[in-house]
């Protein structure tokens, strides 16, 4: 016969399900209550009892140190679960809980001296309020990527629900100068003077398709306030936090932004997406074309033969001026693949560029005083004044 000291054990004032869990690593098959059972059953033979009546049962109590009773108020956490949940599309949850610091060392202390055999009282709760909430609910426990996780307080009786956001995926264009990507963080200062975001443009749409309490826009780079994005558009994942809804119509949705932005921000290829995507779309670095109108005094010639003799080149760009007050002095080395003269339009000529990820393209026309080289108005010795930018493809599917 092993040595349990179930009389010790009893002395701590545990109920039967944390006395059984003192040993939950031995005898498979059972569970923490019928352990508890058996080794109370196995304590009144030993102790050779006769004709005295033998109640595990009232073992069960909400006074046991460790638990507190919460395993006796599954029911009443289901339905606080539910009722924050009401209004939530959700399929899947995952449960964690909460007790008392002390209960869980005195926890760890009692089965330290018992041999080890133990689990913890958390584990077993999630298992076991898991179970309940799957029969409850209808919904399954997802260890991986719950829709849902709820953290019940035993402490208080409180339960938490945090809602998982939802990622769609997609390409947009910018079809008007003057639009931020995405929000300013403060209302009213610098960005007070453009007209809106692209993030909000599209997340507020989004935002009501889904019934999200807010949006966040993670896009592939982003292009300058004053420069559009036109041509195969800029890959994005907009992060809705905490949707009511998860299964939307995605190219309604689709439709729908695009009637409701139109002529400013337009979208393609929605999907849904993941978090992981948000990193790799965020830590991409792609060549892309541009067009660039500047104004030079200068023959069409002498512009084609300066921007010939940069194509195929590495640009070293010192921290342009105009951003020189929120990033670091440094040289920036980039390359020009393809840089043509498109046409000349009364004093403007027009330039298409495909460069390397983070090629300062202002500057690679005007120099910044130097700063950038080669440029074409160090090519050309002569000013060169940038009217306009737009970015015009992302060769992201190509490489
Ligand atoms: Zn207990």
């Amino acid at each position: 016969m092993h040595d349990y000291d179930v009389e010790g054990l009893l002395s701590q004032g545990l109920c039967t399900r944390c006395l059984g869990r003192v040993y939950a690593l031995l005898g498979h098959g059972l569970t923490n209550v019928e352990r508890g059972k058996a080794l109370l059953i196995l304590h009144a033979f030993e102790r050779g009892l006769c004709g005295e009546r033998v109640d595990p049962s009232a073992l069960h109590r909400d006074s046991c140190d460790i638990c507190g009773g919460a395993f006796t108020r599954f029911s009443m956490y289901a339905e606080m679960v539910e009722e924050k949940l009401r209004d939530y599309e959700y399929e899947t949850f995952l449960v964690g809980s909460r007790f008392p610091e002390e209960a869980l060392q005195r926890e760890r202390e009692i089965q330290e001296a018992h041999g080890g055999h133990g689990e913890s009282v958390k584990r077993e709760f999630n298992r076991e309020f898991g179970k309940h909430l799957e029969a409850h609910l209808g919904k399954r426990a997802d260890m991986k990527r719950p829709h849902v996780t709820i953290t019940v307080d035993t402490r208080y009786d409180i339960v938490r629900v945090a809602v998982a956001p939802v990622f769609v995926y997609g390409r947009y264009r910018k079809l008007v100068r003057g639009i931020s990507q995405t929000r300013w963080p403060c209302p009213g200062c610098e960005g007070g003077k453009y007209g809106g975001s692209v993030e909000e443009y599209i997340g507020e749409v989004m935002k009501e398709v889904f019934r999200s309490d807010d949006y966040r826009l993670h896009g592939m780079g982003r292009e300058d306030v004053d420069a559009r994005m036109l041509g195969n558009g800029r890959p994005f994942v907009m992060e809705l936090i905490s949707p009511r809804r998860r299964t939307v119509d995605l190219s309604e949705l689709e439709r729908e932004i695009n009637r409701r932005c139109a002529g400013r921000v337009d979208v393609t290829g929605l999907r849904y997406s993941n978090r992981g995507e948000v990193q790799r779309v965020k830590e991409s670095r792609h060549r892309k074309g541009y067009e660039v109108g500047v104004e030079v005094d200068a023959s069409d010639e002498e512009i084609r033969s300066a921007l010939k003799s940069i194509e195929g080149k590495v640009i070293y760009q010192r921290t342009p001026l105009r951003v020189s007050h929120r990033r670091p002095d440094r040289v920036r080395e980039r390359k020009v693949y393809e840089a043509r003269l498109v046409k000349r339009e009364g004093p403007l000529a027009v330039i298409h560029v495909v460069g390397d990820a983070g090629l300062y393209i202002k500057e690679l026309m005007h120099g910044d005083g130097g700063r950038t080289n080669p440029s074409l108005a160090g090519l050309l010795g002569k000013d060169v004044k940038v009217k306009y930018l737009d970015v015009i493809w992302i060769y992201d599917q190509e490489e």
